[in-house]
């Protein structure tokens, strides 16, 4: 299909000094969990999206020297020549389908707590940049930076270039944004120097103004100059010659980059969780930055809609519209748009799993694109399959995440493919959650795969339509997988950390009583030892409709575990707002219809809470009788023809949406072959 022509804006070259952008879609820097011991994996990262037309694709943060170590987490680095050939993998493989390269050179500051290395961190003024997260905390306080260490600095930022350039990268960044260096330097709170590096704010840009003039002068006209940096803090401080400490910066330093990529500050906010932001979120800070510059303005914002990124250039908002996570979750989101197929982009839900991969120190995972980071070690293309070995035909019984993204890849291997689902619409888990407070955009996973299987000759849909063993028995397909889920328990939590008994009392319910239709009677108890984001979401729908509601947890926050997507500070205001009160590093000890036990987790101390309603959101179990029952019926199946009952997704091992649409995607693309024997190949650097 042709372009739609109110998106050619999208495709115009930009000139990003000496460099030329083909088009306006940029990856921004992102981090992929990929250190340089993985350079085939994330090379063939990078590549996908040059390959789906993202005309400039980046790094993620590249470390210039070892005080700069964010170790456990993974980080790439570019400390000597031994590391210049890992990074080039990646630049001739973007090279390769006509984009361009960017690398973003970091020095983490008083964030890296250089656990490896040894080295002291440093900073502005030896203050610490405290983190409420175990995982970020560090005893090891930072050492003000003299004089010779800004030359250091200075010197291994030049040095960083000239390899960068040397790899064939063709944009290089300074990078001044998310708490690390180069920004303790521009915020007054923190440095606290009284030399020419602090105090006025000419003063305290001077270092990112060096940083940007040894870089250029160190590539030597070949790559252009990029400036990243965060604009949330400084644009919430009056300035003294402009509107704010934003504005004052970007005039100071408006025509010294070549690029102008600007974020906001911390991970919550620059990373934006759909359950809490709009797609666009970055606009009202970032908006004034294009006013002061002749140079290009690239920003984010979880771009997925082709006429948003068209209002933002024509508004003069933006150049070059910045994507990591719809970059993530759909590398061809440029070529989908070039080809008239905008329909078929599969949209990023704003889960942050990407990030949470990061934070577990591995390659990246998303939801939505199974594919992402198994590009190399498994041959995984987002868009090319290969043909399914002979005649298959496939019935899936089951239509959530798991069922759905298995028959369509099933489908689009070429097999002949039936689904059905119990319930009247296909969706599984996704049916209730995403009518929980700021969980609708989630629906995409759902919305995507259906609108694909509706599309294809090859599948037939059946919702509505409960299935025995019986039945299937009776339906001729060669393969049956069982994707029906799984289901909560009402088991509570024991004194040494694993789930114990259910509790049978009246007035003990789970989310999938809610998801029936259940309206529990107040004031109602949530216990949530899942830990993700169920628990949470439904104590801030039920405070939201005004009942009395009482959050519990054995974790120390609320949805704890939402810390590794960046979800939990605003889960906690939100629960706030809903009027929901929290209690932390307890366990229900007890429940009798009207007032519940809560246990202290360290000192056992109980207290006692009115409660008539004890939703318990803790365990769940595979719901998988429909395999059981089939695989007991033994050679009956041969006899039906079936060849293979395969469980996949939550019926097999219940996990978050990410597992089930891997464990889908992962069946259907190993189908009729034989599976490698490691699961996948292993990478070494080079
Ligand atoms: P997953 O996350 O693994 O995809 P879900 O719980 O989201 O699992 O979805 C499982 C789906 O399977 C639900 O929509 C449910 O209605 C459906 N299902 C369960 N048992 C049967 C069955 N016997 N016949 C048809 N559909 C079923
Ligand atoms: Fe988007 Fe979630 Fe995929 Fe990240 S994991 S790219 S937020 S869909």
């Amino acid at each position: 299909m042709p372009r739609d022509p109110r998106y050619d804006v999208l495709f115009d070259a930009v000139q990003i000094g000496p460099v030329t952008a083909p088009n306006r879609f940029y990856q921004v820097p992102h981090a992929s969990g990929m250190t340089n011991a993985l350079p085939h994996v994330r090379a063939a990262f990078r590549e996908t999206k040059a390959e789906g037309g993202w005309g400039v694709v980046c790094t993620g943060a590249v470390s210039i020297h070892p005080s700069s170590d964010d170790s456990p987490l993974p980080f790439a680095t570019l400390w000597d020549a031994k590391d210049v050939r890992a990074h080039a993998l990646m630049t001739e493989a973007v090279h390769r389908h006509g984009s361009l390269a960017g690398i973003e050179l970091w020095h983490g500051g008083a964030i890296t707590m250089n656990r490896t290395s040894r080295i002291a961190p440093l900073s502005p003024s030896g203050m610490p940049w405290c983190s409420t997260h175990l995982g970020f905390m560090g005893n090891l306080r930072p050492r003000a930076m003299e004089r010779e260490d800004i030359r250091d600095l200075l010197r291994w930022q030049a040095d960083g270039a000239r390899r960068a350039r040397d790899a064939g990268f063709d944009i290089v960044y300074v990078y001044a944004g998310m708490g690390y260096l180069p920004y303790e330097f521009l915020l007054p709170e923190y440095n606290r120097r009284t030399d020419e590096y602090g105090g006025s704010i000419a003063n305290r840009v001077r270092l990112v103004r060096e940083l940007l003039e040894v870089t250029r002068d160190a590539v030597g006209g070949r790559c252009a100059v990029a400036l990243r940096i965060s604009l949330e803090e400084l644009r919430a401080k009056p300035g003294t010659h402009a509107a704010t400490e934003a504005h004052e910066v970007v005039a100071l330093l408006a025509d010294v980059p070549d690029l102008w990529d600007v974020k906001m500050d911390s991970s919550p906010t620059d990373c934006a969780p759909s359950r809490f932001s709009a797609e666009g979120s970055h606009e009202p800070v970032i908006d004034f930055v294009k006013k002061l510059t002749r140079k290009p303005v690239v920003g984010v914002g979880r771009f997925t809609s082709p006429d948003l990124m068209v209002s933002q250039i024509r508004r003069g908002v933006l150049d070059l519209i910045g994507g990591a996570r719809p970059s993530i979750a759909d590398p061809f989101l440029p070529k989908k748009i070039d080809e008239g197929r905008e329909h078929e982009i599969r949209e990023c839900i704003g889960c942050n799993i990407c990030i949470s991969s990061w934070h577990d120190g591995v390659p990246v995972r998303c939801t939505q694109n199974p594919t992402a980071g198994e590009e190399w070690r498994r041959g995984w293309h987002p868009e090319r399959f290969t043909p399914a070995a002979g005649e298959a035909s496939v019935l899936v019984v089951g239509g959530g995440p798991a069922g759905l993204e298995c028959a369509l890849t099933l489908a689009r291997r070429g097999c002949r493919v039936t689904i059905a689902d119990a319930a009247n619409e296909f969706g599984g888990r996704l049916r209730f959650e995403t009518r929980l407070p700021g969980l609708s955009t989630w629906g995409r996973v759902r919305d995507w795969r259906l609108g694909q299987l509706r599309d294809r000759a090859n599948v037939s849909l059946y919702p509505g339509s409960e299935l025995t063993e019986t039945d299937v028995l009776g339906l001729e397909h060669s393969h049956v997988v069982i994707a029906t889920g799984a289901r909560w328990t009402r088991m509570l939590y024991s004194t040494i950390e694993f789930p114990t008994e259910e509790i049978a009392a009246a007035g003990v319910y789970t989310p999938d009583d809610l998801a029936a239709g259940t309206v529990p009677e107040g004031p109602v108890v949530v216990f949530d030892f899942d830990n993700y984001y169920l628990g949470g979401a439904i104590a801030e729908h039920l405070g939201r409709q005004g009942r009395k509601v009482d959050y519990v947890t054995t974790a120390g926050s609320a949805s704890a575990w939402t810390f590794m997507t960046n979800e939990l500070p605003l889960v906690h205001r939100a629960l706030g707002k809903a009027g929901v009160g929290i209690h932390l590093l307890r366990r229900v000890a007890g429940f009798d219809g009207e007032e519940v036990t809560l246990a202290d987790v360290f000192t056992g101390d109980e207290m006692r809470l009115p409660c008539r309603s004890l939703i318990v959101v803790g365990v769940r179990v595979p719901r998988d009788e429909l395999y059981r029952a089939l695989v007991a019926r033994g050679t009956e199946l041969a006899r039906a023809g079936i060849r293979s009952v395969t469980r996949i997704g939550d019926a097999s091992a219940p996990g978050a949406i990410v597992h089930a649409v891997h464990s889908g995607h992962l069946f259907a693309r190993e189908f009729g072959d034989t599976p490698q024997a490691a699961g996948y190949t292993r990478d070494f650097p080079v």
